[in-house]
């Protein structure tokens, strides 16, 4: 993102006229390598279509689409020319600022930019400067003012504790775009505020982009801290802005006049008690803009044109921002905006001119505003343009034919045979315009009213408590009050129930999704979810027909609420065409047990209803209408691989032993400290795996030293004396703490995570380490750091635990690293000598060697462990290891791989750590072995050129 900043700006210049200027400024951003020289015929020739005068004695003058190819790097470049240079008109220019910028990362830094403009007259101040600090201090602008409007009201809110209410008030100041992620935790860490007959007060300055409060009430009165609890003020702080509430805030409440917030019924009256933004009843239109490069200045000015034939005001903002919004007519503000292509821009105007200024503001949007546009995928109209909206994905690719092999991805073990049941979602046509807000309120509180009943249904019929979770999510979001009056005033505006619903559905998932916040991306796919239920049953679409016997659920990928059918009695099975192992769908069948293939590939979408498919979720194989033989044969092959299931698990108990007597060790991994008595339960010889990052998540703010040490002494309790291995805390780049606010990386695979953000913030790793000495007690700990790459890391990590060990002894430490990156394997000769053990995470190794993303949706197939690749990293790893006479590990999700298991054997691994409901196939499975037959498979198998040939290979002769 661009920002402005002293060093970019160049004061006291002169130039005899625009052109000259011009070349000034393309010198400078030449000199500094942004542009290369042909950029200046880009912003001559961008003059001459139009000059880039802002107002303010400002100039933002910058290329054509045509010259971005000129542009090496985005910025920005300042010159002050205090005698004023004449832009044309006579528009005289005192600061020039030439933007270098391939896309609209400049839309960011002209927002900043003109939220100065407008307020006074900023021309003579900036011709005047004497340094680049005022000249930034200038365009910074005005203090910002405190947003407190209707969408920062939630009244009878259902939540069920003071933490609850907290967390809906930091919703609504994210929702208004005042915070961040990481808001909600540094409020949560704040000292509640008692302000009498039962209102709270709490604030923050972290994580807060512009000054806000929220006001939130309980939809019952509860206690808190033994008070009554009706109400609470969340504050983000920023500077001086909201001084002058607290001032009224105190006075109203001094005068005895609290029943106004904790017996409110409306938000206006909190408005009105605080001296907030009340709606203004005008007429308002929303519109999705499209133009590839947002609002930028020439669309902008074609918007303002429009406005300012009007006698009247018209102001916009962008859909779902907080307070009154701009100008249509000033174009410094309408740059302010900085809206994007895809972004609602909300019209209101006043009543006498709104009937024909908000068709012609929409008309022009919509016509692209003097630029030609791309239509916007279907999935970003929220607010559908055209007089229908169309919400479809049903499968364009042709159906596979029947014999057909597909080879997709492993998702969850087991083979099922069954009719095909292909769900895509259907084709909506609803109009836009409704008729009249009565009627079209009435069928939107039927259409709520239904779907609120068949989840209560879907509750009711569930017994796994995950997924009722997720079920419960989704009713609070049907009653969501933020969300109703949103749609409310959408109908209002004239809307079709079904286009107020999709639209409000939309802008607020984009809302979350822009967030960054793992979390709250993952209720937008839950709030399009319900977006979609509520519209189908406003459109009278029913759901296909499910067939009598158990069926395979074909699907795009598994929707939160499409668990429903996930039913083990009537799905046999589950098919994706996206997805890889480790996406939503394929969670949620390892839950519940059913084999699932994913990442099929769209054509399986097209597939007819009732076609017979048989599908392997261990080889992550798909027949469609298979023969008789091959029926028969998987059939026989499930019975096998059912009976097999039942020995091992007989057999749990037994050690994993090869048939001449080599010893492996198996373990389980475990994200839960609950977890481990089932692990031992399952055979579990070990915890081989403890993902701490999953203990750090299940609470709601970053575990001390206390709970952190608790939660380890339960699974060392558990474990009896077994050994525990542990991760420390495995965080940052795309697996990211709610309470750990880090920014967004472009490549978070190869971002700060793992041990690299621990060393950043050493002193949770300090604390971590604290506690599992102090939970070890005289038990053997193994602590191993994740992500290592080199020699440094590892050093800075185990120095750090051997200093505390001096503090909290503890006789049975090993301290070891997980072997998950290509150059922790290369250096093992080296890191051998100084680490206790290794312990190889193939699921990052393998997607660090083939360079595919290991959640990629359709690539991740391919991201197989057993490529020979893979392979010989793992041998060399045990080969260093075992000269120095270390022990190695696997507990990637390789381990678990029944035809990776001879391999990983033979490659000499001493331990294999696995899902807890694996470890008695994996035992039974080596106990079948042959070490030195294995030994001899895994030298042929690093012999060969790709993991189909090995599997070939293994399934042949393993
Ligand atoms: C691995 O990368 O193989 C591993 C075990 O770690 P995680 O899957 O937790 O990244
Ligand atoms: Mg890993």
């Amino acid at each position: 993102m661009l920002e402005l900043n002293v060093t970019q700006i160049q004061m006291g210049r002169s130039a005899a006229d625009k052109p000259a200027a011009l070349a000034l400024l393309a010198d400078r951003l030449v000199h500094d390598d942004l542009v290369a020289p042909g950029y200046l015929a880009g912003m001559q020739a961008r003059e001459a279509q139009g000059s880039t005068y802002l107002g303010q004695g400002i100039a933002i003058p910058h290329g054509t689409p045509e010259t971005r190819d000129q542009v090496h790097c985005t910025g920005v470049r300042l010159i002050q020319f205090p005698e004023g240079v004449d832009w044309g008109n006579g528009q005289m220019v005192y600061l020039a600022i030439a933007i270098a910028a391939r896309s609209d990362e400049h839309l960011r830094l002209l927002q900043l930019l003109t939220r100065a403009l407008g307020e006074g007259d900023l021309a003579p101040a900036l011709r005047e400067a004497q340094a680049p600090e005022a000249i930034v201090a200038l365009l910074q602008g005005a203090p910002q003012e405190l947003a407190l409007d209707s969408q920062l009201i939630g009244l009878g809110v259902a939540v069920e504790d003071f933490d609850e209410l907290l967390w809906q008030g930091a919703r609504l100041l994210k929702k208004a775009g005042c915070a961040e992620s990481g808001f909600a935790n540094s409020l949560a860490q704040g000292q509640p505020l008692p302000l009498g007959n039962g209102l709270w007060w709490l604030h923050s300055d972290q994580a807060v982009l512009s000054p806000g409060l929220a006001f939130v009430t309980p939809a019952q009165p509860l206690d808190y801290r033994g008070q009554p609890l009706t109400g609470l003020f969340c504050l983000a702080s920023l500077g001086e802005a909201h001084r002058q509430l607290l001032e009224r805030l105190c006075d109203l409440l001094i005068e005895g006049r609290a029943a106004a917030f904790s017996q409110a019924t409306s938000s206006r009256s909190v408005l009105e008690a605080l001296g907030g933004e009340v709606p203004a009843d005008w007429p308002m239109r929303a519109v999705v803009l499209a133009n590839s490069h947002g609002l930028h200045a020439r669309p902008a000015k074609v918007l303002s044109e429009i406005a300012l034939a009007f006698a009247g005001e018209v102001r916009v903002r962008l859909a779902g921002e907080a307070g009154p919004g701009v100008s249509v007519k000033s174009l410094s503000k309408l740059l302010a905006l900085g809206a994007r292509r895809g972004q609602a821009l909300q019209f209101s105007a006043e009543p006498a001119i709104a009937g024909e200024v908000l068709p012609a503001l929409e008309a022009a949007v919509l016509a692209g505003l003097g630029e030609s546009i791309e239509p916007l995928p279907l999935a970003e109209t929220g607010l559908s343009a055209g007089a229908a909206a169309t919400v479809s994905a049903a499968a364009k690719a042709q159906a596979p034919a029947a014999g057909a092999r597909l080879q997709a991805v492993a998702a969850a073990p087991g083979i099922a045979i069954g009719p095909a049941l292909v769900r895509v979602p259907p084709l909506l046509d609803y109009p836009q315009q409704g008729q009249g807000a009565t009627l079209e309120q009435q069928r939107l509180s039927a259409a709520l009213e239904q779907v609120g009943a068949d989840i209560q249904r879907l509750v009711e019929a569930t017994s796994e408590a995950n997924i009722r979770e997720i079920f419960i999510t989704h009713q609070a979001m049907l009653r969501d009050p933020a969300l109703a009056e949103d749609v409310t005033a959408r109908l209002g505006e004239g809307l079709s129930a079904e286009a107020a619903w999709a639209g409000e559905i939309e802008v607020a998932a984009s809302q979350q999704e822009a967030l960054h916040d793992a979390l709250l991306a993952e209720r937008a796919a839950d709030l399009r979810d319900i977006g979609r239920r509520v519209l189908a049953r406003l459109c009278g679409v029913e759901a296909p027909h499910e067939p009598d016997e158990p069926y395979i659920l074909v699907m795009d990928e598994v929707a939160p609420s499409d668990v429903a059918s996930l039913d083990r009695q009537r799905v046999a099975g589950i098919l994706t065409a996206r997805g890889g192992a480790t996406a939503h769908s394929a969670i949620i069948a390892r839950t519940l047990g059913i084999p699932a293939v994913v990442g099929a590939g769209e054509a399986v979408l097209a597939l007819a209803q009732g076609t017979v498919l048989l599908l392997d979720g261990d080889h992550g194989l798909v027949r469609v209408a298979p023969d008789q033989p091959t029926l028969a044969q998987a059939l026989r092959q499930r019975e096998a691989s059912e009976a097999r299931r039942e020995r091992a698990h007989a057999e749990r108990m037994q050690p994993a032993v090869t048939r001449d007597g080599h010893r492996l060790e198996v373990a389980a991994n475990i994200g839960a400290s609950g977890d481990t008595a089932a692990a031992v339960e399952l055979g579990g010889e070990a915890v081989g795996l403890l993902r701490t990052e999953l203990v750090f998540m299940d609470h709601p703010q970053a575990p001390n030293q206390a709970t952190q040490e608790a939660e380890y002494r339960r699974v060392l309790d558990a474990l009896d004396g077994r050994p525990l291995v542990v991760r420390t805390l495995d965080v940052g780049g795309d697996k990211p703490l709610p309470y750990w606010p880090m920014p967004a990386e472009a490549n978070p695979f190869l971002g700060v995570r793992g041990i690299r953000l621990s060393l950043q913030r050493p002193e949770i790793l300090e604390t971590q380490l604290r506690a599992l000495l102090a939970a070890a007690e005289g038990r053997p700990l193994r602590i191993m750091f994740p992500m290592v790459c080199g020699v440094e890391e590892w050093r800075s990590a185990r120095d750090m635990a051997l200093r505390l060990r001096e503090e909290i002894p503890l006789a049975d430490l090993q301290l070891g690293i997980m072997v998950e990156v290509p150059s922790a394997a290369l250096l093992a000769p080296v890191l051998a000598c100084e680490v206790d053990f290794f312990s190889i995470g193939t699921n990052d190794l393998t997607q660090y060697t083939l360079a595919i993303d290991r959640d990629h949706p359709t690539l991740s197939a391919q991201a197989d462990g057993l490529h020979p690749a893979v392979l010989r990293l793992i041998g060399m790893t045990v080969e260093a290891a075992h000269a120095q006479g270390k022990w190695v590990g696997v507990c990637g999700e390789l381990a678990c791989d029944m035809l990776a298991v001879p391999l990983l054997v033979g490659l000499g691994v001493d331990e294999l750590s696995v899902s807890p409901r694996s470890i008695a196939l994996v035992k039974a499975r080596v106990r079948e072995l042959d070490f030195s037959q294995s030994q001899l498979l895994a030298r042929q198998a690093l012999g060969l050129d790709s993991a189909a040939a090995v599997r070939a290979l293994v399934e042949e002769i393993g």
